[in-house]
């Protein structure tokens, strides 16, 4: 068999070096690209020389290239591009994402296998999960990748039956250029990331990308249980199938007193699905199942995957029980319309919130604060959410860090104030933090050595 080389006489500047760039790179020179590596790190650049990477600065315009590969996590656009991307601009390059590279290498290999891409503002990730997991319960081939991890280019090419379940940020879909989802998911839209695109209708015009180049043939999965996202009914080519996690969708797969059901009847009363609590995991659901029916899963295979959906960490997910109380680490709550869901879920609990807050604060979560016996606040914006409670006559207390927040909602708690501490922040983790899952690592680690110094087991 000759080598499989899509790539052959391609010239690709790849930008950020890290733990998924740099396989990334070797894999596309493995593909026959010509790949020239750059990292802002000098270790990540020294990494990719050891490992044998050409490694050069793109934006010093030493090179031709043909298109500029560059990390999710870096910016493209204003306020802060990275020279890379304004030398991409000028020199009018495509800019691209992983994803993009890895569509095309599985249909340069011949492979027919189907692509789902899922986007939205919340639950892109458990959504994804949850897909991959009914699609493996029904027998199918089935990855999971893309933002959530792993990253695209460390799958591996599905043959014909197989199917991709890709977690696609709204950075990602920014660069995407030929990338073809056989089925779009649009989960929801509200506000976040506006810093990196500007307002609520350029968010809203990357997320609309999860359609871009879908034909006829392919399905547009939409959530319409928001304003933003229901606008986005008919935005491309493809065949519109609406979900939602509240209302009856003639037509589609809903929710409806919890039970989810499409016009062929019900599929399964959620309360059967231990790890998916709450409407906004029925959304979820609803999604998941819209894209499994599509790809020919059958009913019984669908509940079966939702009713041992085991969940994932950092998304309301119960790390301990002491003394009766419920300690739950949320920590994927990094703004406020998903903390919202988290604390819905609850009718009494002591909140540990705070770190770098999001564009609007805490506000819009007042509906929800009558659940709220004692908030614990730390990180950067404390002060600002401090403020808001107390405007709602919320009690509250600065603790500035994790590790004193948690033992002073444990002890509330033990006191009755409520059966559960929820860390779901509501914010940003960088100020204290190296991302969510570190704060929810900690957190996790926190309650067991809790338990273990009251000489109980979590
Ligand atoms: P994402 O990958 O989009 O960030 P996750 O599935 O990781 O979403 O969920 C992140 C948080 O958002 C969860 O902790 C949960 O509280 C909340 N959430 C999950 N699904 C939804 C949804 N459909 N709508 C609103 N909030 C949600």
């Amino acid at each position: 068999m000759s080598h499989f080389a899509p790539f052959a006489g391609e010239r690709i500047a790849l930008v950020g070096l890290g733990k998924a760039g740099l396989p990334a790179a070797l894999r596309l020179a493995g593909w026959g690209a010509e790949v020239t590596g750059w990292d802002d790190n000098p270790a990540s650049r020294a990494a990719a020389e050891a490992a044998g990477l050409t490694v050069a600065d793109p934006a010093a315009g030493l090179f031709r290239w043909d298109a500029l590969l560059l990390s999710p996590g870096i910016p493209h656009r204003l306020p802060r591009p990275h020279r890379a991307a304004l030398a991409a601009a000028a020199a009018g390059k495509p800019i691209l994402c992983d994803v993009e590279y890895l569509y095309r290498a599985v249909r340069a290999a011949g492979s027919a296998a189907r692509f789902v891409g899922i986007t939205g503002t919340n639950g892109k990730s458990t959504t994804t999960a949850l897909l991959h997991h009914m699609l493996h319960c029904g027998g199918l081939a089935t990855v999971a990748g893309g933002n959530l991890g792993p990253a695209a280019l460390s799958l591996n090419i599905l043959g014909d039956a197989g199917v991709y379940a890709l977690e696609m940020s709204s950075y990602m879909l920014e660069r995407i250029e030929t990338m073809r989802f056989n089925i779009g998911v649009m989960l929801n839209l509200s506000p976040d990331h506006l810093d990196r695109h500007g307002d609520m209708r350029g968010y809203q015009a990357a997320k609309a990308r999860i359609f871009a180049n879908q034909g006829p043939a392919d399905l547009a999965v939409l959530g319409m249980d928001d304003a933003w996202s229901r606008a986005l009914q008919g935005a491309g080519a493809g065949r519109w199938l609406p979900i939602s996690g509240a209302t009856p969708q003639p037509g589609g797969v809903w929710a409806e007193a919890g039970v989810l059901r499409d016009a062929a009847g019900p599929i399964l009363d959620l309360a059967e699905a231990p790890a998916l609590p709450g409407s906004h995991n029925a959304q979820n659901a609803a999604a998941a199942a819209a894209c499994a029916l599509e790809l020919g899963l059958d009913r019984a295979a669908i509940a079966a995957g939702l009713r041992s959906y085991p969940g994932l960490p950092h998304r309301q997910e119960t790390v301990g029980a002491i003394r009766g109380v419920t300690f739950v680490n949320d920590s994927k709550g990094t703004n406020a319309d998903s903390t919202a869901r988290a604390l819905a879920t609850y009718p009494r609990l002591v909140w540990i919130a705070g770190g770098t807050a999001k564009d609007g604060g805490i506000e819009s979560l007042a509906p929800h604060f009558p659940h709220v016996a004692e908030a614990l606040l730390i990180g950067r914006d404390a002060p600002m959410l401090a403020a808001t409670l107390a405007a709602h006559g919320v009690p509250h207390r600065i603790a500035g860090t994790l590790e004193a927040a948690l033992p002073a909602a444990a002890e509330a708690a033990f006191a009755g104030a409520a059966p559960v501490v929820l860390l779901s922040p509501a914010c940003a983790s960088w100020d204290q933090f190296t991302g969510y899952d570190a704060r929810g690592d900690r957190f996790r680690d926190l309650v067991a050595a809790l338990a273990l110094s009251l000489g109980t087991r979590t």
